[in-house]
């Protein structure tokens, strides 16, 4: 029989544990009757302040198919989405939200795309920003089109890390060590044949959304600076820039002679010849901090998805 292990995130979600246990176990049942897979649930406490261990310990005491890793402080949701799949055990692995904004019968669907589609990795894409806030949205959607145009991972719009997947994928996004992370992205990285699931927004169960916006800003830098080092070549435009400015006024210089020229034509050589030279200078550096970048996130060169040797 097949398995799959549910890694849940959570933080500070004492009043989502019990609607959020009763539709993981719903789900589950649906799943092993339609498919035959059978579920397990891992759910990582990323430091929470309220009673959410106690209440995931009394889960536990229930029900053997749940499983838990309690961080010893706030480590932030990526982390405890690298916890849980490192913990993970079986052929698939879901990553879903506690508060019940990732539907979690949204999983029947997408285990249905892996075992009849062929495809290896499902994620949920939100059609609507609905019950966002108006200013939220507008920063969303406008670090999607940012971060598409700059970065040669490409994000879908309205993308979820709410995913299921097989171990292979699960083992892939592992081999990337990386301590800045950002998992959307480290999805896209890795590959592999991908179906989008549209879904509608849905408000979180209890409690309030841990992000504020400024969490979230840092977010989404963390989005584009994990994935391109293109801003690292803007000096090297500005000063390639500045260089041709100050050649052309040069030329003038040469052309008209000095005496008649009078002074602006020498200012301009001068201060945009320095500046120009200052700037390439630094765009050489940020070449090689950029190559840098690459080598010490150590990701590897390639994935193989299948290969005839063993
Ligand atoms: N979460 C976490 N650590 C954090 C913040 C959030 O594990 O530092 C979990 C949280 O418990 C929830 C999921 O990540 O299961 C999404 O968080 P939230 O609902 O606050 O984010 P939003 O849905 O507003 O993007
Ligand atoms: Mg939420």
């Amino acid at each position: 029989m097949s398995t799959l292990t549910m890694v849940i995130p959570c933080y500070n979600e004492e009043a989502s544990l019990a609607k959020l246990y009763a539709e993981i176990t719903r789900v589950s049942q649906l799943l092993l009757d339609e498919h035959g897979l059978s579920c397990r649930f891992l759910l990582v406490n990323d430091g929470s302040r309220d009673s959410t261990l106690a209440i995931i310990k009394a889960l536990r005491e229930r029900d053997p198919r749940l499983d838990y890793l309690s961080f010893s402080r706030n480590f932030g949701k990526e982390a405890a989405i690298y916890a849980g799949l490192q913990h993970s055990q079986g052929d698939f692995v879901a990553v879903l939200d506690a508060d019940l904004q990732h539907p979690p019968v949204m999983l029947l669907e997408m285990f249905a795309a892996i075992a009849n589609e062929g495809y290896d990795y499902v994620a949920a894409r939100r059609t609507s920003r609905r019950g966002e806030a108006p200013l939220r949205s507008f920063f969303a959607r406008s670090f999607y089109r940012l971060m598409n145009s700059v970065s040669p991972t490409k994000l879908v719009d309205g993308a979820t890390d709410f995913a299921l997947f097989t171990r292979q994928v699960a083992l892939a996004i592992l081999a990337l060590p990386e301590y800045n992370r950002f998992a959307k992205g480290l999805y896209a990285w890795v590959g592999y044949k991908t179906k989008w699931l549209p879904y509608e927004n849905v408000e979180r169960v209890a409690g309030s959304s841990k992000w504020s916006f400024v969490g979230l800003f840092h977010y989404s830098l963390q989005g584009i600076l994990g994935y391109t080092t293109a801003p690292l070549a803007l000096p090297l435009y500005l000063g390639g820039g500045l260089l041709l400015v100050a050649l052309g006024a040069l030329l003038y210089l040469l052309g008209v002679g000095p005496s008649a020229a009078g002074e602006r034509p020498f200012l301009i050589v001068l201060i945009c010849g320095c500046s120009g030279m200052v700037c390439l200078s630094l765009g050489i550096v940020a070449l090689y901090l950029g190559k840098m970048y690459w080598e010490i996130k150590g990701r590897p060169v390639y994935i193989i998805q299948e290969m005839s040797m063993e």
